[in-house]
């Protein structure tokens, strides 16, 4: 995963810890490279703790957790989800083909 703010590519650790810093953005995990952490404001754009503002958050399946205090908080569906399902006639052709299915499958 590339860095959010650069794009640069990660590169494989020099062994000890990676310089690279995780974070959450809009619910989704980011990467922010060496670089971009030397701009004061370089966290400013991740999301933060909703309990103690701290931007040290990881995203997992369906929810954030903040690594300072534990607080965890749900994910909101992914708005491209949403827009998805939302396609004008697409849960309606997806109705009408496992109709089909179900009416071969008793015949
Ligand atoms: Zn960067
Ligand atoms: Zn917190």
């Amino acid at each position: 995963m590339p860095c959010f703010k650069c794009g640069a590519r990660q590169t494989d650790p020099v062994r000890g810890a990676s310089p690279w810093k995780r974070g959450v953005r809009s619910d989704h995990l980011v990467l922010v490279c060496p670089d971009c952490q030397a701009a004061p404001d370089w966290a400013a754009e991740l999301d933060q703790c909703a309990a103690c503002a701290s931007t040290a958050l990881i995203c997992r399946l369906g929810e954030v957790e903040c690594r300072a205090c534990g607080h965890v908080r749900d994910v909101e569906r992914d708005s491209d989800d949403l827009v998805a399902s939302s396609a004008p006639g697409l849960s309606e052709d997806v109705a009408q083909a496992l109709a089909r299915v179900l009416k071969g499958q008793r015949a």
